[in-house]
């Protein structure tokens, strides 16, 4: 678990407008309430812990629900006003605040749910599922639901000419001057930003499945194989990479066969929502889409397949940050006369 330099990770969760963006977010809130509100005979009655309380939104959802007792931890100044959002919509006999680190605080007993908000941009950035697998196995009973119950992470590639040249082409003439150092920048880090679902040109596959029962924490470092292929001739300027996130009723593993549609959440009795690229703003979220950039757009044809292998490991210096590379190769179904085969090491 990171251990933070000063209070800076803390700080950042301090001020009300952090938390609005949050709060604002429907797609996140409404996920959370809805999985609550439409479960509300697994909460009735029941001990919660809600890891990372902010301004008390999940545990008043909690509590409405028929909680018998909620717990909402909190390390940054937040939890102050938590208190007295919690006090003004008079749950201040069912709701207990504890200020302090999940990892330092007591509780005077186990729990059955554990409830957190804990995703971050590229689903593991700032390292908060650390956390809340410690929060798991510290205060978890046994059979208890932890919500929610699995992410996954997925991948595919774009060729998003508008984001090129929003973000790539802009720097090449800045009111008339040439600032590719700045370039390099964008080229070498993850960027988050909106990807239009219209400009995705392979299939999609995960990439890392997260059931949040049993993974560990040395098990959020991954190395995963993955072979895209192209739905239509196009050129991929960028990988994109996103999560989705299931709730279920009893805390079990999602069926791998189980995908995000409102339909099969429905069939299946489960709740959720996609990070994914949508059509319409109101089904966007604010942890946006991660795209990884291509120093070079590369032509494809429909059909060809771009193989490669994901790794992701958290940095060494700043736990909370993320190393991703991604190595790959392009494997064309018609080869062309004097064409080698292209490799890449995208870092
Ligand atoms: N649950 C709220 C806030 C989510 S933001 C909501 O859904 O709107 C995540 C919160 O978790 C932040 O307020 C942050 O301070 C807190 N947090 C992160 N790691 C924590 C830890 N290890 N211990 C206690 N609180 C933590």
């Amino acid at each position: 678990v990171p251990q933070d330099e000063g209070n800076y990770y803390f700080n950042s969760y301090a001020s009300s407008d952090i938390h609005q963006q949050m709060l604002n977010d429907r797609v996140r809130t409404e996920g959370y309430r809805d999985y609550i509100y439409e479960n509300k005979d697994v909460f009735k009655g029941k001990t919660v812990l809600d890891v990372g309380c902010g301004t008390g939104i999940l545990s008043m959802f909690a509590a409405k629900a028929g909680a018998a007792k909620v717990y909402s931890v909190d390390n940054s100044d937040i939890i102050e006003k938590a208190r007295e959002n919690i006090t003004e919509n008079g749950f201040e006999n069912v709701i207990t605040l504890v200020r302090g680190r999940i990892e330092e605080i007591r509780l005077p007993c186990k729990v059955d749910i554990i409830i957190s908000e804990w995703m971050g941009y590229f689903l593991l950035y700032e390292a908060m599922l650390d956390s809340v697998l410690v929060a798991r196995d510290r205060f978890l009973a046994p059979g208890g639901i932890l919500a929610p119950s699995q992410t996954r992470i997925l991948f595919t590639a774009t060729n998003d000419e508008s984001f090129l040249d929003n973000n790539i082409h802009y720097w090449s003439d800045v009111y008339g001057f040439k600032m590719s150092s700045m370039q390099q920048g964008v080229l070498h880090e993850a960027m988050v930003d909106f990807v239009s679902p219209d400009t995705i040109v392979t299939d999609t596959v995960s990439i890392k499945d997260l059931p949040h029962q049993t993974i560990t924490i040395e098990g959020l470092d991954f190395v995963t194989d993955f072979a895209l292929e192209m739905q239509r001739d196009d050129q991929v300027s960028a990988f994109v990479g996103y999560f989705d996130t299931w709730f279920t009723r009893d805390g079990q593993d999602v069926p791998l066969d189980v995908g995000i549609s409102k339909d099969e959440l429905k069939k299946h009795r489960m709740n959720g929502f996609t990070t994914g690229p949508v059509p319409t703003a109101a089904e966007e979220t604010h942890w946006k889409q991660t795209m990884f950039v291509l120093e070079k757009a590369i032509e494809l044809k429909k059909g060809d397949k771009i193989r490669g292998t994901f790794y992701c490991k958290k940095n060494q210096r700043n736990p909370r940050a993320l190393d991703l590379r991604i190595v790959y190769e392009v494997q064309r179904v018609q080869k062309l006369e004097s064409q080698e085969d292209e490799k890449a090491d995208l870092k």
